[in-house]
């Protein structure tokens, strides 16, 4: 079978890069190539952020009404293309492809539609005073760099470029090189749709190369950042000299906190979706679960009894759980991690090693889901963000100790807290030292809310209003209605 190659997509061209040559993408699920993608360097990204910048004024004052149009064409035509791009994103990233076709594309369709209405609906803002009126005139941001990591690539892509470009900004995109599969059907999807020339662009290639040179341009006013924190903290130090307006989502090590009276059945249920969906690779996946004394055996109990039936494997069956983790790399990082656990005392209760697979899945970078306990959870590998299918587990005595775990991480992105107890959860929620609390669910995502994280979690919030707020700027404007000045 031919490989196929992917191209940037520069000022309404597919063009390869200028001097860069060829990446590898690999395959998570077999170990093969599946793609190769343009290794941009500075030339391209300047050549991206040209024609970003060129397409700006025109893109700024199209109406409202014509932009959301293009984002409601755009999710027509991925929803036309859901299969399609469930298999893609599966190829490209491991994950099963009923995850990808039940949550990562649909998700993508919602945002472009959800940004579209939001939009169109967005109330003005006005302060009057007894001699004069304020309103509030948001222009957009300008040119926007939107940088994406692996593990949600179109979902995530979406969450910035819709509300980007419902702004009336203009876009340079750097997906992960680890996952450029349906970025690319994205930006053929915005031409098809009617997307100007330079409106969105997208520049494939290596983070510290193409993703660099993107965050440093002087013409790029803003930076969006999903990615891990070591990352992160790079792009703001890059981007803060120049004042640009920065968001920053990055990594977690999220605590699920199970107090004994909670609903034990759905609580398992939700728990183990929380340690364990995509792989474990959801920066808001619950790694960390804290279980009131009381419960805690029969907890894990239920936890290993679940897992006993999880199967591991060709992501395309659709009985398969867990896929395959995103790379060689990263499956060696987390099995560092695993040995770390059992060098700081922890005992690996199920998991913990490679599945033997048939081929072609033998080439792939698939680990079974593991639990641990014993750990203190102080330790580094109950403490230090590990993203992928583990999770440590810890016994707790009384609320204060509860929390004083769950707030004892650098991060501060997500937890959830299990609970009959009304007044707790509110009380817990609120001493939590994280951006977002789910009480009795997780991952139940409602668009308008504010996504973002605290602490090494990040900086800056997303989602609805706040998206808007953030891919524009507000500039007072104070009318004198007359009379004595
Ligand atoms: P990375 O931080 O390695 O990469 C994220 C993106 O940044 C990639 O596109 C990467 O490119 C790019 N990049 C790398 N170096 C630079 C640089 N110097 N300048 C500009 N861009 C750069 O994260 P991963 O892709 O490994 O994703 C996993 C991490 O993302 C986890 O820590 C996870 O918690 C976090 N995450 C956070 C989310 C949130 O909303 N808070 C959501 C999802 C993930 P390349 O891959 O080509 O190197």
């Amino acid at each position: 079978m031919s490989i196929p190659g992917l191209r940037n997509l520069v000022n309404g061209a597919f063009v390869s890069a200028k001097e860069g040559g060829l990446l590898d993408n690999l395959g998570p699920a077999t170990g093969e190539i599946i793609a190769r993608i343009p290794r941009s360097t500075k030339a391209d990204v300047d050549a991206a952020v040209a024609a970003a910048k060129t397409a700006l004024p025109a893109w700024a004052k199209t109406p409202v009404a014509e932009r959301a149009a293009l984002l409601d064409r755009v999710a027509d035509r991925l929803e036309a293309r859901l299969d399609e791009l469930a298999a893609l994103e599966s190829r490209d990233t491991g994950k099963p492809v009923s995850l990808a076709k039940s949550l990562d594309i649909p998700r993508a369709i919602a945002n472009f539609r959800f940004f579209a209405d939001l939009v169109r609906t967005q109330p003005g803002e006005s302060s009057a005073m007894a001699d004069a009126l304020n309103y509030t005139h948001r222009a957009p941001a300008g040119v926007c760099a939107l940088i994406t990591p692996w593990n949600l690539p179109l979902y995530l892509l979406s969450w910035k470029t819709a509300p980007a470009l419902a702004m009336g900004n203009t876009i340079v995109a750097k997906p992960s090189e680890l996952t450029p599969m349906t970025a690319s059907v994205l930006a053929e999807i915005l031409m098809e749709a009617g997307c100007p020339s330079g409106v969105f662009n997208l520049v494939h290639g290596l983070g510290a190369e193409a993703g660099d040179a993107l965050v440093s341009h002087p013409d790029v006013a803003l930076v969006s950042f999903t990615g891990g924190t070591a990352t992160g903290a790079k792009v703001a130090a890059t981007a803060a000299p120049q004042f640009k307006k920065l968001s920053l989502e990055l990594g977690g090590k999220n605590p699920s906190l199970v107090f004994a009276d909670c609903d034990f059945d759905k609580t398992v249920q939700g728990v183990i979706r929380s340690a364990f969906l995509n792989q474990g690779q959801i920066c808001l996946c619950g790694s960390r679960i804290l279980v009131e004394r009381p419960l805690h055996d029969r907890f894990v109990d239920a936890l290993l009894e679940e897992l006993k039936a999880w199967k591991v494997g060709d992501p395309a069956d659709p009985a398969t759980k867990i896929g395959a983790t995103i790379s060689a790399d990263h499956r060696e990082k987390v099995e560092g991690y695993l040995k770390l656990a059992m060098d700081e005392g922890g005992t690996i209760r199920c998991g913990g090693k490679r599945p033997g697979l048939p081929a072609p899945f033998d080439g792939g970078f698939f680990l079974e889901p593991t639990v641990i306990t014993g750990l203190n959870a102080t330790c580094r590998a109950a403490t230090e963000e590990i993203f992928g299918p583990v999770v440590t587990v810890h016994p707790f005595d009384t609320e204060e100790e509860a929390l004083r775990i769950a707030n004892g991480t650098k991060y501060g992105l997500a937890a959830s807290v299990w609970t009959s107890d009304l007044k707790r959860a509110h009380r817990v929620s609120q001493a939590l030292e994280s951006g977002m609390v789910w009480v009795n669910t997780w991952l139940h995502r409602d668009l308008r809310v504010p996504f973002g994280g605290v602490k090494a979690s990040g900086v800056g919030r997303e989602g609805g209003r706040y998206s808007l707020e953030f891919f524009s700027e507000a500039k007072n404007i104070c009318i004198h209605l007359g009379g004595p000045a």
